[in-house]
């Protein structure tokens, strides 16, 4: 066999196993499109915009749903955005799961924060590609799923949460959006204090924000973020005092409100329903003070 051909069939492996890794490494969306549907991957089959399905793509295996089973030997090798026939003929189109679907789609154990509330949460709080970033509780890992996407790849995120129970859930959701390489799970009372130093971020959502505000404070390097999210105003009040008592500045609080409106011509208007309330968020920042 002459070098070249060696060559060629070692590149005919190579090339291929490197496109697979690369696959694997950037499961929870954001990579550039388009790439072909392979064993192992997340594809969200979409039937309308109320039944969309999560599921794992393995050979040989189907999903069954109401409108017939789809056979994933039929997705594999496919596009991403490829319309499939279920067994009723009914069509489903295998779309590439975003950030988002994999929050929506989490096995929940407790409320968790919604898009909307996390697009803001990490807006605010300045987070990054490398950004180390503390947060508790992690709860179902919806949050930590959204700051693990945004701080990878060299990045991480210290999630701090009291019930162990609910640290078993939120590892399955990172693992399933393949970001649980940069979260470190810790089960611990964060009001109890914070191991890390020299963070970028804090980012809370629990029950009492306000006796962390003093630990964050040390972990936060100078001009550190820190971003709270309370579904009351009692929260909110304590939470802004203890902020500017322990030497924050620039501290606000904003809510979020989303509207959906339905389109179509001449009849184009606000959907009737919406998420009347989910929570406040409070921001504020470090400051070295004299
Ligand atoms: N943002 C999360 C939901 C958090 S629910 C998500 O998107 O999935 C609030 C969580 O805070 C609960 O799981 C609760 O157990 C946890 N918690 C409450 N007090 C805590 C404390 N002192 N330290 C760590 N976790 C705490």
């Amino acid at each position: 066999m002459s070098f070249y051909s060696l060559l060629s069939d070692l590149t005919f492996l190579v090339i291929p196993a490197m496109l697979l890794l690369l696959n694997r490494s950037k499961r929870s969306g954001g990579e550039p499109l388009p790439q072909l549907i392979q064993e192992g991957d997340y594809v969200l089959l979409f039937l309308d915009h109320r039944r969309t399905y999560l599921v794992k793509i393995e050979g040989g295996k189907s999903f069954h749903t109401h409108k017939g089973f789809i056979k994933f030997d039929d997705l594999i090798g496919k596009d991403y955005g490829s319309t499939v026939l279920s067994s009723l003929g009914v069509e489903f189109i295998a779309l590439k799961p975003l950030l988002r679907d994999y929050i929506m789609k989490s096995v929940r154990r407790t409320q968790i924060t919604y898009p909307k509330d996390v697009a803001l949460i990490v807006m605010f709080s300045g987070i990054g590609p490398g950004s180390r970033v503390v947060e508790a509780g992690t709860g179902t890992g919806a949050l930590t799923t959204a700051l693990a996407h945004y701080v990878k790849p060299e990045g991480r995120v210290y999630s701090y949460e009291i019930r162990e129970e609910f640290l078993k859930t939120a590892e399955k959701n990172l693992k399933r959006a393949g970001l649980i390489d940069f979260v470190e799970l810790k089960n611990k009372d964060i009001t109890a204090g914070i191991d890390e130093s020299g963070v970028d971020g804090v980012i809370l959502d629990l029950a009492t924000p306000w006796l962390v505000a003093p630990h964050a404070c040390t972990a936060l390097k100078p001009s550190g973020t820190i971003v709270s999210f309370s579904p009351t105003i009692d929260q909110v009040v304590k939470t802004v005092e203890a902020l500017m008592e322990s030497g924050f500045v620039d501290v606000e609080t904003f809510e979020c409100l989303m509207r959906g409106m339905q389109v179509e011509r001449g009849k184009t208007r606000p959907q009737t329903l919406m998420t009347g309330h989910t929570g406040y968020i409070t921001l504020a920042r470090k400051a070295l003070k004299a």
